[in-house]
């Protein structure tokens, strides 16, 4: 089957001329059909119907099954998907609304398998990894639902995108190709919660304007690895090299995602420590208020801790910005995704 979620305009005109014996000028039309009308049955494109057989054709090779959407919740212009795959499991996506643009976050898998304490998705362990279709699919439904609004695309939803690797970043060629929903690998970021490996495997290939975050929520081995097993195999001295080898464009930095805790990770000596590590690195904070789950361990902070910790940084040099903790009645803030993804 040819799934066009998951093909570059060059896929797909290279497969039209093997399979069909056409040219560009008719997959291009198919493409865009797809794309830029998102019409998942682009067969019925005018200038596909005027080539003899082809729709017929088409209709039966072409399979679009990106799962479906079963629910959605909205809250302050947030809105939480919950999309049922076509074996059951569950995912979900957020759409974020910006004043002039907005912002999907997706997920690379149905569950996750890295056991972060502090998240929803890791109660559910490893489901399964998500097809670069289910992935692409989240978008192309934002895009369905919201039009060229969406425009950022941020891997931080269920999952660890680096043990996906392969699917993500194919992914990503078939989410910024300019023929189809084109979102510049600049609006494009991928959040790993410290896979080493990946960050170099991602370093080698070549995708300087694809943005690069990490959830890093502690800035000393022995909280880090309470709150994040991965940290046990890749501390934070080879995680900051690897950081620093990571070829960065030139005025981008990396996103260092820090969820407060009060208590936990907010403490004097956590913002110096933090200011530390970063000092070799090109970098930004984004300090994120923990989101209760439904059966967290850890408290919410209030605004005055936030403002707190982040006018300590601010004091010790460090480039921070504050997330609104907009969805939290969703579940649909950081490291909330999860609770609803159970088979239907
Ligand atoms: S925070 Fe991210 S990496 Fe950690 S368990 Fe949750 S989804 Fe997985």
């Amino acid at each position: 089957m040819l799934r066009l979620l998951e093909m570059t305009y060059a896929d797909l005109t290279e497969v039209f001329a093997e399979r069909f014996g056409k040219g560009p000028f008719l997959a291009g039309a198919l493409y865009r059909e797809f794309y830029k009308q998102l019409n998942p049955q682009a067969w019925q494109a005018a200038a596909i119907a005027r080539s003899p057989g082809l729709p017929a054709r088409l209709r039966q090779a072409l399979a679009f099954e990106p799962g479906d959407v079963v629910d959605d919740v909205q809250q302050e212009g947030v809105v939480k998907f919950v999309t049922a795959l076509k074996d059951g499991h569950c995912i979900e996506s957020v759409f974020l609304p910006m004043e002039s643009h907005g912002t999907i976050c997706v997920s690379s898998q149905a569950g996750c398998r890295m056991g972060c304490r502090f998240c929803e998705t890791a109660r559910l362990g490893l489901v399964r990894q998500l097809s670069v279709e289910e992935i692409v699919g989240q978008v192309y439904d934002a895009r369905r639902r919201f039009g060229t609004r969406v425009r950022n695309v941020v891997f931080m939803g269920m999952g660890e995108p680096f043990d996906n690797f392969d699917a993500v970043i194919a992914a990503v060629r078939v989410l910024s190709d300019q023929r189809g929903l084109d979102i510049a690998q600049r609006y494009i970021t991928i959040s790993t919660a410290g896979r080493i490996d990946g960050i170099e495997k991602l370093a080698g290939l070549d995708m300087p304007h694809l943005k690069l975050a990490v959830s890093l929520n502690a800035p000393n081995d022995d909280l880090r690895s309470q709150l994040m097993p991965i940290n046990r195999t890749a501390p934070l001295d080879r995680l900051q090299r690897a950081l620093m080898a990571y070829p960065l464009k030139k005025g981008y930095a990396i996103m260092i995602g820090y969820v407060l805790m009060p208590g936990v990770n907010d403490g004097v000596a956590c913002a110096r420590q933090l200011a530390r590590w970063l000092i070799p690195l090109s970098a930004k904070v984004n300090l994120i208020p923990f989101n209760p789950g439904t059966a967290s361990p850890y408290p919410t902070p209030t605004e005055e801790e936030l403002d707190t910790f982040r006018q300590r940084l601010i004091d010790l040099g460090v480039n921070v910005q504050k997330r609104a903790p907009r969805g939290r009645d969703l579940m649909a803030a950081c490291g909330q995704l999860g609770n609803a993804a159970t088979m239907v």
